[in-house]
């Protein structure tokens, strides 16, 4: 029997769950034949290093920080990563990259029943995860505000989007603007309260919520964050952002092999992978 391999490109990248969320979902579906691995590549190196895992027969992998914009120079970006600028997901066979992070946040707020449509959200951020989200939130019909430290980036990411997927509807605000227009959804892609900064919060201390507001936070480490203790503090819904990994993941893993992950199951060990971590 031969190993159908996929895995994850990162530097670093031994930090990384999706091994162990990928191969759960293999286990449980009794597909003994398939594997995922995580591979370090240098930034320095990325040609050379994707020979390794092409050569090597990998069906697919996906890649994660700092390899997610360079990589598109080597395979054929699809339409949803040209727009977002980054591919976290590939497929040797026709060394199609494309990204999922966008679907893997809607789907999770879908799944969470957070309305989009319609709806005036807050995006904290401007980097590659904020670029999805803006682009996954006006894909589904969201009004979008983007708040970011260095404002230019906001402009920037706006910008972008216009040429590459003629998207309109982002405004860039401050803060203080964006708690006067009153959303009822924000989502923190920045890296603000990330471990080990548990304490720091993209939120200013004091600045109030608007009334029935959902926080998402992509931040997953810790599963509660000063961001999210603080929204429901004010009487505000929270929810982590474990579930965007596990449904990013599940995206590629239909890619990859045609076959429907156990979502659930994969949520249900990163969330255990995590507990017992925090244990440690
Ligand atoms: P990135 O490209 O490096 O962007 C980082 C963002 O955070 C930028 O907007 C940056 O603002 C902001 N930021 C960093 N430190 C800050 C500070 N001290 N104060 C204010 N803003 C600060 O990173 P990324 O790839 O977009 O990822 C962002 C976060 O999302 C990470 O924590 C990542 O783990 C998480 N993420 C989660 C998922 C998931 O599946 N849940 C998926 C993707 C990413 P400047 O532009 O001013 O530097």
């Amino acid at each position: 029997m031969t190993t159908k391999r996929v895995g994850v490109i990162g530097f670093p990248v031994e930090h990384s769950l999706s091994p162990i969320m990928h191969n759960a979902a293999f286990a449980a579906l009794n597909m003994s034949d398939w594997h995922y691995d995580a591979m370090s590549i240098p930034p320095d190196i990325l040609r050379l290093g994707l020979r390794e895992p092409k050569n090597h027969g990998y069906i697919g992998i996906n890649v994660t920080v700092p390899h997610k914009e360079a990589i598109m120079e080597y395979v054929q970006p699809d339409e949803k990563a040209r727009a977002i600028g980054a591919v976290n997901t590939v497929d040797f066979r026709t060394n199609i990259g494309t990204n999922t992070d966008a679907d893997g946040l809607i789907n999770d707020l879908r799944a969470n029943q957070v309305r989009i449509r319609g709806q005036r959200v807050l995006v904290l951020g401007a980097g590659g995860a904020a670029r999805a989200a803006v682009y996954g939130l006006l894909r589904a019909g969201a009004d979008v505000a983007i708040v970011n430290r260095t404002k230019s980036r906001a402009d920037k990411l706006v910008a972008q989007l216009r040429a590459s997927a003629r998207l309109d509807g982002a405004a860039v605000m401050t803060l203080d603007q964006a708690a006067d227009w009153g959303m009822s959804l924000i989502i923190n892609c920045t890296s603000v309260g990330l471990h080990p900064h548990i304490e720091q919060s993209p939120w200013i201390h004091g600045l109030p919520f608007p009334e029935g507001v959902t926080v998402y936070d992509m931040v997953y480490r810790p599963a509660n964050t000063a961001l999210m203790q603080q929204c429901v503090a004010h009487g505000g819904r929270a929810i982590g952002g474990l579930g965007m990994l596990a449904r990013q993941g599940a995206i590629a893993f239909e890619l990859w092999t045609g076959v429907q992950p156990p979502i659930d199951l994969m949520l249900r060990v990163l969330q255990e992978t995590l507990e017992t971590a925090n244990e440690d």
